[in-house]
């Protein structure tokens, strides 16, 4: 692995600066040699090489090194050159002690500094390489002495040496502190930029999610647009169809809403089609409910999987809550806002496509305005399938009198026959889930009817001398007065329709007329 990344701002760092080091320490050497082999009157040979070794070197080394493709290799390669030639230089001047001195150390600190521990036994081979070359060439000599003004030059060489590393060393650590702490600056920058990038993020999705929203609704009302439905009616009738459940479709239409606009102006109208449009969105109380503005002042709402009966009682909600809004309208029959409904409902058998279900609600619709408005029609198909509906379900439960019920007694028996019917009536009622209100009504006429039965009944068992005539009497006013409990909660809906229809079903008629009625009709028969 390259101690120095490649970077071209550290690799031309490295080469100048070996380059500086090399000339100023080699031309040291120069000096110190140079006094050397002066006062040892050596050759001009010898002043050539150490001219050639110490001061053209050095600039060979950089040509080659800054022309490398890889200069930091170019350099450190050079490095165990130097080591190679400083060997030869030193067995060649017969190693004076403290010129070789001074050039191990130059060579060994700078290995050390630039390739750490390991370069240093690998350039003392590199030295003993240089020194044995010579040797094997020239023999080897040995005369370690050096003049003083040598020596000196040589102590003081190492000593500006050492120095020049060491402050090399410091200028870069320095420098290496200064990038980290803008590199610690330029991470906080960049944090915070991406903090603000992340806000921005969240920003553009909130407002393509806004665009979505807006894509699909209808910027007046905020219910579902034209668009929308078109888009989804389609797949909400094929996934009913697919499950073998019906799907109701109301089409609404405010009433005289032209004449509206034209009395109170354009923007009351507005404000009108919003509380309309409110009222629906009310109604559409399931999470697959779908309220939608099909047009101008036209809405639609959408229930997948709601039958004909349900959707009726809806309609006839909705209509009814329009009205209870009380939204003045001097041009209208009834002198307030009121809307005209038309119902149709997609079962298996019925209305193939989209575009039948809507033609079937608008006819529906239709018949509603011409019908007088302010009212739900349903479309023929869907009156028709209700019907059956509603014939199945007022059937399923009906109490059937029997001649075996019978206990002689004429006005007797014709009250309990009557009775009988009174109470099919409700379970009807109750089966069909008509309005509570309407169920209410019927429940107390009978509880009227049932007491005026029981007062004639208790003068019967009375006069028959029935021994359980009191006690009978006791049972009477106690179904009287749960029946009376019974209604009230009935009326403040903490009851649901089960309650009632058991007590109709089972305390009224199955215990008491068919069972404990039965115990005084042996002393009636006795009477007769
Ligand atoms: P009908 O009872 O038969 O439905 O009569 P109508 O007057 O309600 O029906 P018509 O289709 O003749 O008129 C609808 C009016 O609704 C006409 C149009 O100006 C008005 N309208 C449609 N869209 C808007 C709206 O966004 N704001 C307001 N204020 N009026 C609208
Ligand atoms: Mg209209
Ligand atoms: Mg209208």
């Amino acid at each position: 692995m390259s101690l120095y990344p490649e970077t071209p701002t550290k690799t031309r760092w490295l080469v100048h600066m070996h380059h500086r080091m090399r000339t100023a320490s080699l031309a040291l050497m120069f000096v110190a040699s140079g006094m050397h082999i002066f006062a040892k009157n050596y050759s001009a040979i010898a002043w050539a090489l150490l001219a050639m070794l110490f001061l053209v070197y050095p600039h060979v080394q950089y040509w080659r090194a800054s022309r490398a493709v890889d200069c930091v290799k170019a350099e450190l390669d050079n490095l165990l050159l130097d080591s190679v030639l400083l060997g030869v230089f030193m067995a060649a001047l017969e190693f004076p002690l403290w010129l070789s001195f001074a050039a191990m150390m130059a060579t060994l600190t700078n290995n050390a500094a630039n390739k750490g521990w390991r370069a240093v036994p690998k350039n003392l081979l590199a030295m003993l390489a240089g020194a044995l070359m010579w040797i094997a060439v020239r023999g080897f000599k040995f005369s370690p002495d050096t003049d003083w003004p040598v020596t000196i030059f040589s102590m003081v060489g190492i000593c500006g040496y050492v120095l020049v590393i060491g402050n090399a060393g410091f200028a870069r650590n320095l420098q290496l502190r200064r990038v980290r702490e803008e590199l610690r600056t330029r991470e906080k920058e960049l944090l915070k930029a991406n903090q603000a990038l992340v806000i921005n993020l969240q920003e553009i999705e909130e407002l393509q999610q806004q665009l979505r929203e807006q894509a699909t609704r209808d910027a007046l009302t905020t219910l579902y647009n034209r668009r929308y439905l078109d888009a989804t009616l389609e797949r909400e009738l094929a996934s009913c169809k697919r499950e073998g459940k019906p799907l109701s479709l109301i089409m609404i239409d405010v009433d005289d809403f032209k004449k509206f606009n034209d009395r109170y102006g354009h923007q009351a109208g507005d404000e009108c089609l919003i509380a309309v449009a409110k009222t629906l969105q009310a109604s559409a109380k399931r999470a697959s409910d779908l309220a939608a503005r099909y047009g101008g002042e036209e809405f639609l709402l959408v229930l997948p999987g709601m039958d004909a009966t349900t959707a009726q009682r809806l309609a006839e909600e909705l209509r009814r809550s329009v009205e209870a809004l009380e939204i003045p309208h001097e041009q209208s029959h009834s002198g307030k806002v009121t809307v005209s409904i038309g119902l149709a409902v997609m079962t298996n058998d019925s209305y193939k496509d989209v575009a039948g279900l809507l033609r079937a609600a608008d006819e529906a619709l239709y018949h509603a305005k011409h019908g007088g408005r302010n009212q739900v029609r349903l479309a023929a198909q869907t009156r028709r399938a209700a019907r059956v509906a509603e014939s199945v379900a007022a059937n399923l439960v009906q109490l059937v009198w029997h001649p075996a019920y019978e206990s002689g007694q004429a006005e007797l028996d014709a009250q309990h026959r009557a009775l009988f019917g009174h109470v099919n009536d409700i379970l009807a009622a109750l089966l069909l889930e008509r309005p509570i209100d309407e169920v209410a009504a019927l429940i107390d006429t009978l509880i009227c009817d049932v007491a005026e039965h029981f007062e004639d009944e208790e003068k019967i068992i009375l006069a028959s001398g029935f021994p359980g005539a009191a006690a009978h009497a006791a049972m009477h006013r106690e179904l009287i007065d749960h029946a009376g409990y019974l209604v009230s909660r009935f009326k403040t809906r903490d009851l649901d329709r089960g309650e009632p229809f058991h007590f109709l079903a089972h305390d009224l008629v199955a215990r008491h007329i068919l069972r404990e009625d039965r115990e005084f009709f042996p002393h009636l028969s006795a009477q007769c």
